[in-house]
Formats: structure tokens, sequence, C-alpha cells
């Protein structure tokens, strides 16, 4: 039953009968549409009753005074009912029935609903408290459909957990019944997935929990209304069709009446589905990274601009296939031979420097080329929408992918694919997908400045065609990459990003751009889109055992340490000794440690036969100085290692730069600690080592950047905080749980 005033609101007791028929335990009730027939229709029912009233207007049905519980018998109901009528009328609420239900015993109240999020799809929540959840905000959210492990683990993230367990005295919840209702409404083949996109919110508020099951006593459904002209289409879902919701939905008068109000009818799934996918353009993305010809448009023979810049950069890296400029006029630009089209101009890649508007007829021209990149600004993030439409349909057209609009283009030093100024670094393992060129080319270049090598680097602006979920499918398939770093501020795509991230296995490490409010504004400018709720990232990262950094040295620093350390087995476990000399660095560092989930496990409870200086515990203390014994680190480690009856995964060792060059003059003894450091990565194969140079800045030039070769050639990545490092080692701890839940 839906209200002709709000087609949205589906009444209580329909929502009801929908999930009982998922499992989901509701009272027994019975509905009238009058007043004096609630005590005929409770006759069959078991007091305590409860009565409440259904319409329109009542959403918020205690809000009205349109609940009334401990009614002791099917008398009282009525009278309640009528006490009801009374009160509404009176303040103009209109009443179509009267649902009269068996009232629960009193239990923990949790709220259990779902919301379709524009870009992540549905997307459930489990909290506590009933009517106060708003209040305690203690929630926890998934991304639909979940496992039985989500729903476990949703509610251990709650902080109030133990009031399931039973507190002072009183008996547990059956946290099994609730775990059902959870995958009863949000997972495979529930509630919200049967609903499809049927539904905009969906909420079963409370759940009473008691020893004896889990017990649904309100339910509420809002059906989508009508879309408006400025109403932001959802992303298309495979899962979600609509048709079979077992709801009336809008009849198809309204749907009609609608249209005719001038507004434009919903498009089909498959019509939605059409804006985006790859068309008949190419799905494998080889030749992005590695063209035999790339052409620019837009350099100019007279005044240079981002084009003649581009030809440049292609000059400076040496790139080594067919070159040319499209120009209608000139021969040849920069010393660049010149076509006048990008029809036949027989290039992998195209790169387009236009402005806004021209660039849909440039796109369409270029059939035969299988990508394009458009470098141009000026679509949907400075609110040109239809423009960057026009140019997805021009890419159809011709049969190409579109990289952008709005982005910078690739880096891939093994395939000459530039766009950052001068000679490329060394071909690495490290691939990026970023939808901020400028970020990208800061990471590559400090990056390499750090001496971290890159694979793959593809920006990709407001992502209108190839996004980051298709580029992060095709890396993880690529033998060239290890690790695959993201920077993300509105992924189009969010379900298609969840699901290729659920299915790659090599390690991704995310920043997401705004992600905190004023965060958010920012974005809105930048790619002019909504960035997803930093709690349904959160989620996605949970699910996905994606590690999230929040900075964009930690991106670095965490892709450095994936990489050196792939393909090293460590156990999963949280577990850390962190080695160096005394001091308050210790002591932050432990706490450095407790902020990034670490855990310093204590040492192995038998003699270690530590040597003079030595102080046992963890942070093990170890004089490391210009006048200690550099090799001190490794004997100590690796006699604790070889003690403990579960090797630490990984190893911290910390150094102070500055007191080498205070109380000594030299950076050998400094040059051999790092040495020792590689040495004892090198007898160790089950575990990561570390390396901070705490206050490197202190060193004379040239010195770090030794320090930093000499570990990462026994493959030991460097910091420069005991922070950063323990970022990194979080991130890879976060990779190590989900490969063991694979195994
Ligand atoms: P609304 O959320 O629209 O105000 P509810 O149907 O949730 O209305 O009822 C308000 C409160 O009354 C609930 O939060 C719950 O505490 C209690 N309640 C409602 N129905 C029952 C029932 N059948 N058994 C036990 N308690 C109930
Ligand atoms: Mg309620």
């Amino acid at each position: 039953m839906t209200h002709p005033e709000r087609p949205g609101v589906v009444a209580e007791h329909v929502v009801k009968d929908l999930v009982s028929g998922f499992g989901i335990a509701v009272p027994r009730g019975a509905t009238t549409p009058a007043a004096e027939d609630v005590a005929a229709t409770a006759s069959g029912l078991t007091p305590p009753l409860v009565v409440k009233a259904y319409g329109p207007g009542l959403v918020h049905k205690s809000d009205a005074g349109a609940v009334r519980l401990g009614l002791g018998s099917p008398v009282e109901a009525a009278r309640a009912a009528a006490d009801i009528r009374t009160a509404l009328v009176a303040s103009g609420v209109a009443i179509e029935g009267y649902l009269v239900e068996e009232q629960a015993p009193p239990g923990v109240e949790v709220i259990v609903g779902a919301v379709r999020d524009p870009s992540f799809g549905p997307v459930i929540l489990a909290g506590l408290g009933g009517v106060w959840t708003e209040v305690l905000r203690d929630t926890a959210l998934r991304l639909c459909p979940i496992t039985e492990d989500d729903a476990r683990d949703m509610l251990a993230e709650l902080r109030g957990a133990a009031l399931l367990d039973g507190l002072r005295g009183s008996p547990a919840a059956d946290r099994d019944a609730l775990v059902k209702v959870l995958l009863a409404v949000g997972g495979p083949g529930g509630v919200v997935e049967s609903l499809g996109d049927g539904f905009t919110e969906f909420e079963l508020n409370p759940v009473i929990c008691t020893p004896e099951g889990a017990v649904a006593v309100d339910a509420r459904l809002l059906r989508p209304s009508p879309p408006t002209a400025d109403a932001r289409l959802p992303r298309p879902f495979s899962a979600w069709q609509a048709g079979d919701t077992r709801l009336p939905g809008p009849s198809p008068a309204e749907t009609a009446e609608t249209a005719e109000g001038g507004r434009p009818p919903r498009p089909s799934p498959a019509e939605r589905a059409g804006r985006r996918g790859p068309g008949n353009g190419p799905q494998d993305f080889t030749r992005l990274f590695a063209p035999r010809g790339v052409a620019v448009v837009g350099a100019s023979a007279k005044r240079p601009n981002f084009g003649n810049m581009f030809l440049a950069f292609y000059r400076a890296a040496g790139y080594s296939g067919r070159l040319v400029a499209v120009h209608p006029t000139a021969g040849e630009i920069d010393g660049v031979p010149c076509v006048p089209s990008l029809a036949g101009a027989g290039v992998d890649y195209a790169l387009v420097a236009v402005p806004a508007e021209r660039c849909p007829d440039v796109v369409r021209e270029a059939r035969g080329v299988p990508f394009v990149q458009v470098m141009s600004g000026g679509f949907r993030e400075t609110g040109a929408a239809d423009l960057e439409e026009d140019l997805v349909a021009a890419a159809r057209e011709a049969g190409v992918r579109l990289l952008g609009p709005n982005c910078m283009g690739v880096y891939a030093p093994a395939g000459g694919q530039t766009f950052i100024g001068g000679r490329p670094g060394p071909p690495g393992r490290i691939a990026l997908i970023s939808q901020s060129g400028g970020l990208a080319g800061e990471v590559v270049r400090v990056g390499e400045r750090r001496g971290l090598a890159f694979s793959k680097v593809a920006t990709v602006g407001n992502s209108a065609d190839v996004g980051p979920a298709e580029l992060l499918r095709h890396l993880a398939d690529d033998d060239g990459t290890s690790v695959i770093g993201l920077y993300l501020e509105d992924p189009r795509d969010g379900r298609a990003l969840f699901e290729a991230l659920r299915a790659v296995t090599k390690p991704v490490v995310a920043l997401v751009g705004g992600r905190s409010a004023q965060g958010h504004r920012a974005a809105v400018s930048h790619t002019g889109a909504m960035v997803g709720d930093a709690r349904i990232w959160t989620a996605l990262a949970r699910q996905t055992g994606l590690p999230l950094v929040t900075a964009q040295d930690d991106l670095i620093g965490a892709l450095d340490l994936l990489d050196l350390h792939a393909g090293r087995d460590v156990p999963a476990s949280a577990d850390v000794l962190v080695v160096g000399p005394s001091g308050g660095a210790g002591v932050l560092a432990a706490d450095a440690l407790d902020r990034a989930g670490l855990r310093l496990a204590p040492l192995p409870g038998v003699d270690l036969g530590l040597p003079v200086g030595a102080v046992p515990g963890n942070p093990l203390e170890i004089p490391v100085g210009p006048r200690g014994r550099p090799d001190l680190v490794g004997r100590v480690v690796t006699a604790i290692q070889r003690a403990a009856r579960r090797p630490y995964p990984d190893v911290l060792t910390h150094v102070n730069v500055q007191s080498f060059f205070t109380f000594g003059d030299s950076a050998d003894p400094l040059l051999a600690y790092a040495h020792a450091v590689g040495e004892l990565q090198r007898g160790l194969t089950g575990t990561r080592v570390a390396l901070v140079l705490r206050n490197a800045e202190y060193a004379p030039p040239g010195v770090e950047d030794e320090l930093r070769a000499i570990a990462r050639s026994a493959g030991v990545p460097t910091y420069r905080s005991i922070e950063a490092a323990a970022t990194a080692v979080a991130a890879a701890k976060v990779r190590d749980q989900r490969r063991e839940r694979e195994v």
C-alpha cells in the first residue's frame, strides 16, 4: 500500500510482510481501517498489545502520538486506537488504518537500515540504541551484499557491542539471530538486493534483541519518488533490476503523468548502463602504456602552449615511436612533423589540448586511434556536464577509449609515456592511478627521488570513460607491477571500484581526497563531483582489505614498503619489534605504533644473551651511535627472532642521525649501521625490516641518499620518522590479513 500524496512511503505492516518473507521475525499483528474494529481485530493476539496508526503523514509515528504500548487487552487496544484518532484528528493528521500487534519483550534495541549511495550503491547500517541511535552515533556501515563475516565484523565494530553480551548480570542477546537479520537485509538475495532500485531508504528500527532472538518491531520503506529534471542519476548496478519488488511501485499512470509534467522519464537500466563501459573501443590497455605512435592535438606554430609543452616532454623523454603534431596548416612544430587531422594519424595515443568546446569534434575524428587523452578542463568539474556527455558520445561513435577529460596523461618509463618534464626515471614495479594529474606528478617525482621506480601511472581526471576500476583490473594482471596506488576523489562508479578491489589480489593502497567536510568542498570545485562519504570509504576498505592512507607522503611510503617487500610471505599479525637507541624516541615510538594499530609484542621469555648496553624490552634499546658497534642490531634481532616461537613479521630499526654528527665527525659509522641493517634483512626471509633515519635533515648533503641506497639494495625501505614507517607497516599488515583470509 502506498500513499497517493507520498508515493514513497510504504505502510509498516506491508513492509513487515515483506521482511518476514526473508525470515526476519516480526510481532504477530493485524490491521483494520476503523478504530471501532480494533478489539475484534486483536482478538487472536496475546497481550500485552501495541496499537499504531498508519497513514501518509505518519513516518515517525511516536513523534505524532500514533503509538501506544503496554495494552492489557483487545478492549484496551480499541480504547487506545480511539485516543490516537482523537489526538491525530485534532492535529489534522490523516489516518488510513490501525496496526494492532503483540508487544515484544524488552531487550537491546538495534537499528538495521539501508540506503542507496549514488556512487557505491546499496549500503547497510547497523547501530545500537534504537531511537537513540542518532544521539549515540554508534553505527557500522558496509556495502551490500555483505557476508556473514562482514555482519559479525559490523557488530564487533560497535562501541557498545558489550551491551549485546549482557551487562550486570543480564543474559547475552542472541547475536546469531541479529547476524541473520543483517544477512536477510543486506546479504546475497536479501531484502536490499530484491528491492533493486525500488528503494531509497529501508529501516528496521528497532530490532529488539533478547536471549530468545531478534524481532523487528518497526519497519520502514521509502520507494524512490519520480525523478525530477535535476535528479542525479544512480550509477548502473548489474544486480539491480526494477521489477521483482513484490511491492506496488508507482503505477504506469503515475509515471505517465510525471512524464507529461515535463520531467524526463527515468532511463531504463540498459540506457543507464550505456552511459559507461567501453563502447566498441579497446578493453586491453597495453598500448595506452606503450604506444607505438603519439599525436599531440593543440600545439601551436606561433605561441607555445600546453600542446607544445607535451611535444617537448616526449622529446626530452627520448620517445622512440612515431611522434606527430596535429595542425591544419603547419608542416612541422618545434621540429615535430604535422598531420592535418587525427583521422589516419596512425598512432596508438592522442593527446588533446584544445578548448573544451572543440574537444568532441576532435575526438569524433579520432577513429582508428585506440586511446585519446583529453587534457583540457571545462567539463563536468565546472558544471558543463552536457559537454562531457557529448565528449563521451563522440568517443563511443569513433570507437576510441577516452582518458580524462581534465587529466594529465600517462607515465610509463618502459613504454615511452610521459607527462612529466625531463628524463623519465628507471622502469619499476609501482603503478598508480590518480584522479589528480598534479598529485600523480608529485608522487612520481618525489617517489623517484626517494628511490621508488614506477611501472605504469595513469591520471584519469573526471573518469568520463576509462575509470579507476577498469584500470585497476588491467594493472592487477600486469606482470610488471607489484603494487598499485590509488588517488581518488570521486571514482564515478564506486560500485565497480568496490568489485574490482575485491577481485584484485595484488596489494593496493589508497589515498582518498575530500573525505573531510572541508576537503569535500575543495573536491567539488576540483573534479566537480560528490566524494563518497568518509564512512563508506572506511567500510569499503574494511571489506576489501584496502589500506587507506591520509597523506601523499604516506602513499609513497606505503607503496615503497609493499614493493620492496613484495613476495615476502609474512604471517598476519599486528606484532612489530622496535630496535633503536634509548631515550624518548623509544617511548614515542610506542605511542606512534599504538596509533597505527600495531602491537609491541613482548620479547620471548628466555635468556637472549643480549650484549652489554642492550636493555631488553620492546622497544628494545641498543647503543646505536658513532661509538656503538654497527653489527649489534643484527645480533640482537637475530637472537630474538630465533628465540621467538612466532618471529616478528616486522622489525623497525631506528637511529638518531644527528647524534653521529654531534658526537662524531664522520658518516662512516652511520653508513656501517645501514649496511648492518641490510645484512640483517638479507638473513631474514619471513620478516620485513624498515629503517627509520630520524633527524636525517641534520646529516651533511648526500649522506641521506647514500644511507637510503645502501638500505634499498638490501630491500629495506627508509623513512624519516617512526610515524611514517608505522603507517607503511600498518598498510602492509592490512594486506597480510586479507591474504590470510583468502588462503
Ligand atoms: P516510530 O519509529 O515510527 O516512532 P515504532 O513502531 O518504532 O514507531 O514504535 C516506537 C517504539 O515503540 C519503538 O521504538 C519500540 O521501542 C516500541 N515498539 C513499537 N512496537 C513494538 C512492539 N510490537 N513490541 C515492543 N515494542 C514496540
Ligand atoms: Mg521505529
